[in-house]
């Protein structure tokens, strides 16, 4: 079953959980005959924010849970740095089955996938929607430039919010892109008026290099 937040769970939680449940057993595209597990996403109704990444990675597929490992730990740390609790905010992916060898999601696929996300979305209705990677912006904001210039940027479209910013990931290959998350993440908690410590140059660096270094001996990278 997905994971819940233990509450009694209200009618939004029970929608949101139903459409987990849905996930679990789908056979929509290709990928449900190579996953372990379906990777719905992690979190509460309620979320103010929702951060979408590109698609489940090994662990995640064994896990069932999105964002576990070196890139996860990097986005709890970039989210507490902002005074954002991972347990507040729902976290899911673009895809919610893992492509073989965590190659790039094929058009097919984020098609098949796209009424999953989109109800998840229609339910939790989030103040923001912080889009983790090119995939995630290609998918909810199709018409905007690359991830390099709009990255950072509050853009509205469709009544909604949305924040596009590096994927976690792509800081661990390309140490230079950590700057630049860290700002997105500052301009994120201007926005939502969260009031964390803020994050240390030497904190969020060592944590940087502490999931690099898992990163580098789990062989993900
Ligand atoms: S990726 Fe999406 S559409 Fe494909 S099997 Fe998994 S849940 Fe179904």
């Amino acid at each position: 079953m997905p994971e819940t937040t233990g509450a009694d769970p209200t009618p939004k939680q029970s929608h949101l959980d139903a459409i987990g449940a849905q996930v679990l057993t789908c056979t929509k595209c290709a990928l449900h005959r190579t996953r372990t597990l379906g990777v719905p996403g992690v979190g509460p109704a309620t979320a103010r924010l929702m951060a979408i990444g590109e698609a489940p990675g090994e662990r995640e597929d064994k896990e069932g849970r999105p964002f576990v490992g070196a890139a996860g730990r990097l986005l709890t740390e970039l989210l507490e740095g902002v005074g954002l609790s991972r347990q507040d905010i729902f976290i899911t992916n673009v895809i919610k089955s893992r492509p073989p060898g965590n190659r790039d999601p094929l058009p097919e696929e984020v098609l098949a996938c796209s009424d999953y996300l989109d109800a998840q979305i229609a339910v939790i209705q989030p103040e923001v929607i912080l889009l983790l990677g090119r995939h995630a912006l290609q998918r909810l904001l199709p018409n905007a430039p690359g991830i390099s210039r709009c990255h950072g940027q509050l853009i509205r479209a469709d009544e909604r919010t949305y924040m596009p910013c590096y994927h976690p990931a792509a800081a661990l290959y390309q140490a230079s892109l950590l700057p630049a998350l860290r700002a997105d993440f500052e301009k994120l908690r201007m926005h939502l008026g969260t009031q964390g410590e803020r994050p240390a140059a030497p904190g969020v660096a060592g944590a940087f290099e502490g999931a690099k270094r898992e990163a580098e001996q789990l062989g993900l990278f």
